[in-house]
């Protein structure tokens, strides 16, 4: 699906949203759940991206749901990948994830990526933004590109509703909660999270955001 020119979410990936965004560099937002790295590659060759012209992975945060395919894809396709500083010792296997993460994890061993970066303060490739949004992970981020904002699970949709994630999902509430500020901040006209539908900026993000920051 074309969110606006040449900005995509892959429709082959289901669970969690994998992003496109063709320009001068090629560049993937999060990974899906293991096992789609096959359907991620085949979409995006089909939307006229060759594996080895994928430039950059950016993962907004360590969730399973999200880093399921970085080191396959990290392999077939050469891209640099990032992540939230923060976030790295959960990805590499380093730091335990908690709660119910942590026994989903262990059902999940998806291949680490080899080199990981992590963002820098006010990190920007080309036009794209990294804003910390912490508190669903201890440094889960969003992106912003032109006028779409890619939240991560920074909220989930249903239609034009919009809900937080789960208590048992977020590893710091009153933080995550505070997050949501971050959009206040910010230009677009274009919500997409990795759960649910993308969402334009109107009423219900307005309420959303009054009522949890
Ligand atoms: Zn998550």
């Amino acid at each position: 699906m074309e969110i606006i020119n040449n900005v995509y979410q892959l429709d082959r990936v289901k669970g969690s949203h994998v992003f496109l965004i063709k320009g001068e560099e090629n560049i993937l937002i999060d990974t899906g759940m293991p096992g789609a790295s096959e359907q991620i590659l085949a979409e995006i060759n089909d939307l006229g991206v060759a594996a080895k012209d994928l430039q950059k992975i950016l993962l907004t945060h360590h969730d399973i749901d999200h880093i399921g395919n970085v080191g396959i894809l990290e392999a077939q396709t050469g891209a640099e990948v990032w992540a939230p500083e923060a976030d790295i010792p959960y990805i590499l296997g380093q730091k335990n994830r908690e709660g119910i993460k942590r026994v989903i994890q262990n059902f999940n061993r998806a291949p680490k990526p080899v080199k990981l970066n992590g963002y820098a303060d006010n990190q920007k490739f080309g036009e794209i933004q990294i804003i910390p949004a912490p508190g669903h992970t201890p440094g889960h981020s969003i992106v912003l590109y032109r006028n779409v904002l890619f939240v991560g699970d920074l909220f989930k949709t249903n239609g034009s509703e919009i809900s937080p994630l789960p208590r048992f999902m977020n590893r710091d509430q009153q933080q995550a909660q505070k997050a949501v500020a971050v959009l206040k901040d910010l230009n677009y006209d274009w919500l997409c999270p990795a759960h649910g539908n993308p969402i334009q900026n109107g009423a219900e993000i307005q309420q959303f955001i009054s009522r949890y920051s």
